[in-house]
């Protein structure tokens, strides 16, 4: 059976918060399938030893190609930690990556306790 998908994107503020998180969680998303933005996914990469495909960095692109990726069906959840405190250069991205996983009613994580739970 295939495995199933999890994206992971982190904004600079909140890479630490991921890659720990990710670490923690390492054995359940070895079970699973992940990708990622460009920086974050090469960052739980390094740190878990878990192959993640990076799309482009979040500002060049990457949430919108994540985003076209839930449309198609292809991602089953996002692990998504968003800096609420810092203005963020892809802002619309931002959005309209939260909007497309609702619209599909895809889980999409974006703090540490709700991701605690959908990997539980
Ligand atoms: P990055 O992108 O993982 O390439 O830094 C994340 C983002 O800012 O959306």
């Amino acid at each position: 059976m295939e495995k199933k998908k999890i994206a992971l994107i982190a904004h600079d503020n909140k890479k630490q918060e991921i890659v720990e998180w990710a670490c923690h969680n390492k054995q359940v998303l070895s079970e699973y399938s992940l990708c990622g933005t460009g920086h974050t996914a090469k960052l739980v990469e390094e740190a878990t030893g878990l192959p993640v495909k990076a799309y482009l960095s979040g500002p060049l692109g990457g949430d919108q190609q994540i985003g076209a990726k839930v449309a198609e069906g292809e991602i089953d959840a996002v692990v998504f930690f968003w800096d609420p405190l810092q203005m963020q250069p892809h802002d619309p991205d931002v959005k309209a990556l939260l909007r497309i996983a609702v619209v599909y009613d895809i889980p999409i994580a974006t703090n540490k306790a709700t991701a605690d739970c959908i990997i539980k």
